[in-house]
């Protein structure tokens, strides 16, 4: 490799700047400690007494109130007793709609129908045939098939008229209800009037006709009564009430109403032939669970939310490939299952980060991406079944698992990006072990003039600077991280203004950076906040610890026992790291972080170049660094500690149930 190096004083027109940073860290796996902890543990569980029995089984005993909920067959129940279920916000609020769209996957004949509660119980109430439905609010609906789309209307374009007759007729459950339905069809479709199921405040009851107004329903009623020899009451739509209809023809399927908007209807897709099929979004996105749709009304929005109710493991399968390559180690696949499975479990139930729309977390990166099985593969799957369970702890409570997409050889300090207290997890640390190779975000640079720039902090609220930037100083960097905390920018009649943390430092330079971690390239000369050359050195000895990477020696040469003996070197290609009972040996990672100027560009040296690593925040993990230690070998664990420090992996169960 050919580095070159010029030198920047008196070079005036050739602005190719080439900084070489060598980085040489030792990644030597110290396993013992680590074997020994296993040893004393697991030596420790054998010393347990064995677990006591209690002899009760509260679930078996014969008492039955009358508020008991019918016994649900095996055959209808999705979940466990036990299982952990998530409440996922895929439209919910101001997104909710007055109808959506969901599908079978992959060919299954429709949906089994249940009556659900905000506390997430599940009562079966029907089998629907029609593999292609829309869920919507009742009432007239107007269809625009662009959009794939009812809405609300005063008219109906389609068999989707909200008014209806009602038989008074009461039917206890499914069975009963499909038995009258057949019993009418006949009748019903010699005279071509539609009838089809109702649920309401728990009965079922059938429904006959389709007309768009009370009065058009009342002027029929006559004529339906003397059809099937039944009286008949209006049926008219509620703000509680959903109805289910053919998204092809806007016929009705089913009406769901418990007038009390605890209740939702869920729908769970049937199995196709004994195999497995999946609920598929208006969005085209296909999800294992149930999608729950209830009424949301508040002052200006009257409209159905679309929620989807998942079991834990289920969940983390379905984000983590919308976080990470669905490629990447499998060990990295652990990593962001345990991060993806504790923000869960930190934000529902009781911890719900959007209780006020009936759901623990919403589907978007404001929570974690989950948008679906399409990305699941078995690599996937493998990372989160192997970490089943696992959550992240730190002084016995759940780890805010920050993440940022590419660190760029360091991160930063929370407190030292955002307005925060200090976590003793979210620390600033140089992670050199990164690949600033493997994508646009790794190196690169930004280059503007001081009357351009000047634009740019004026928009971004630094309004008393003037005329053109003069200079921009970096006073300091963040505490172990070469991520900038604080800078200066000077205008050309001598104002100031200063900018502390990382998050403003970025929306002061808005445009000019994907991360905080740069330095700047300004009349020749390059601020990298240490007011000191760029050396090619070894700037540290990385160790694989227990607690995850440490640098354990800030010297320039390391001593080494290598093969032949102990040798002070810079750049060793293999290290031997001796341990108390052996020597592991263990290859070098010479990360190298090239860093090449604008060489064709024509801007003249009063330009600011900034030019810098990483991209996001640069708090917690690096996924693309999570992803290099793994593609090294490291574990799961090993992954964690380095980026959280301070952490410990749990069982979700013991943090729970040690509330
Ligand atoms: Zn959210």
């Amino acid at each position: 490799m050919a580095n070159k190096k010029k030198k920047t004083g008196g070079v005036k027109t050739d602005r190719r700047v080439i900084i070489v940073r060598i980085v040489c860290i030792v990644l030597a796996l110290l396993m013992l400690g680590g074997v020994l902890a296993a040893a004393i543990m697991s030596a420790q569980a054998e010393e347990l007494p064995a677990e006591e029995t209690t002899g009760e089984t509260t679930e078996d005993t014969a008492e039955e109130t009358a508020e008991d909920p019918p016994e649900v067959s095996e055959e209808y129940k999705i979940f466990g007793e036990d299982d952990y279920l998530i409440r996922v916000g895929i439209s919910y609020g101001d997104s909710s709609r007055d109808s959506h769209r969901v599908r079978t996957h992959n060919g299954a004949s429709g949906f089994r129908l249940y009556k659900t509660t905000k506390d997430n119980s599940f009562e079966y109430l029907y089998t629907l045939e029609g593999a292609d439905v829309s869920v919507c609010e009742a009432g007239n609906l107007r269809r625009s098939s662009d959009e794939d789309y009812y809405y609300y209307s005063s008219q109906s374009n389609t068999a989707a008229g909200g008014y209806h007759l009602r038989l008074v007729n009461e039917y206890k459950n499914e069975a009963e209800a499909k038995q009258a339905l057949s019993a009418l069809s006949e009748k019903a479709e010699q005279l071509e009037i539609l009838v089809y199921p109702a649920y309401i405040n728990g009965k079922f009851y059938i429904n006959a006709g389709v007309y768009t107004s009370e009065d058009q329903a009342l002027s029929e009623k006559a004529a339906v009564e003397e059809a099937f020899g039944a009286e008949c009451v209006a049926a008219l739509p509620t703000d509680t009430m959903i109805t289910v209809i053919d998204h092809v023809s806007g016929t009705a399927l089913f009406d769901f109403d418990m007038t009390d908007l605890f209740y939702g209807l869920g729908l769970y897709c049937l199995d196709n032939n004994g195999k497995k099929d999946y609920i598929k979004t208006y969005k085209g996105y296909y999800y294992d669970g149930v999608m729950e749709f209830r009424r949301y009304n508040t002052s200006g929005k009257d409209a159905v939310s679309m929620i989807l109710i998942s079991e834990l493991e289920t969940y983390v399968t379905c984000v983590v490939p919308w976080e990470i390559y669905n490629s990447w180690p499998t060990e990295t696949m652990k990593a962001f299952s345990i991060c993806a499975r504790t923000f869960a479990i930190a934000n529902s139930h009781e911890k719900a980060k959007h209780g006020q729309y009936d759901c623990d977390v919403c589907d978007s990166s404001d929570c974690q991406v989950c948008k679906g099985f399409d990305r699941v593969n078995a690599n996937v799957i493998n990372g989160v079944e192997q970490t089943r369970g696992q959550i992240l702890l730190c002084d016995g409570e759940t780890v805010t698992t920050y993440y940022t997409d590419l660190g760029g050889g360091s991160m930063a300090a929370a407190h030292e990006v955002w307005n925060m207290a200090a976590e003793k997890y979210l620390v600033g640390q140089m992670t050199p072990w990164e690949d600033l190779t493997v994508n646009r975000y790794g190196n690169w640079q930004f280059t503007v003039s001081p009357t351009e720039l000047l634009k740019i902090v004026r928009n971004a609220g630094y309004t008393s600077l003037k005329g053109a930037i003069e200079d921009v100083k970096i006073n300091r960097l963040c505490e172990n991280s070469t991520y900038v905390y604080s800078i200066t920018i000077t205008d050309t009649y001598g104002t100031s203004v200063t900018v502390n943390r990382c998050r403003n430092v970025r929306l002061a330079l808005s445009g000019l950076m994907y991360a905080a971690n740069f330095v700047i390239l300004h009349n020749g000369k390059i601020d990298d906040g240490k007011n000191k050359e760029i050396k090619e050195t070894v700037s540290g000895l990385y160790v694989m610890t227990s607690d995850g990477i440490k640098m354990i020696n800030g010297e320039e040469r390391i001593n080494v026992q290598t093969g032949n003996g102990i040798k002070q070197k810079y750049l060793p290609e293999r290290l031997m790291i001796k341990t108390s009972s052996s020597l592991v040996s263990q290859t070098v990672l010479i990360s190298t972080g090239e860093v090449i100027g604008d060489g064709g560009s024509s801007g003249s040296s009063s330009d600011f170049t900034f030019i810098g690593h990483g991209n996001g925040h640069g708090v917690g993990a690096s996924q693309w660094g999570c992803k290099d230690l793994g593609l090294l070998g490291y574990g799961y664990d090993q992954i964690l500690y380095t980026y959280y420090p301070n952490t410990r992996v749990a069982m979700y169960e013991d943090y729970l149930g040690s509330d």
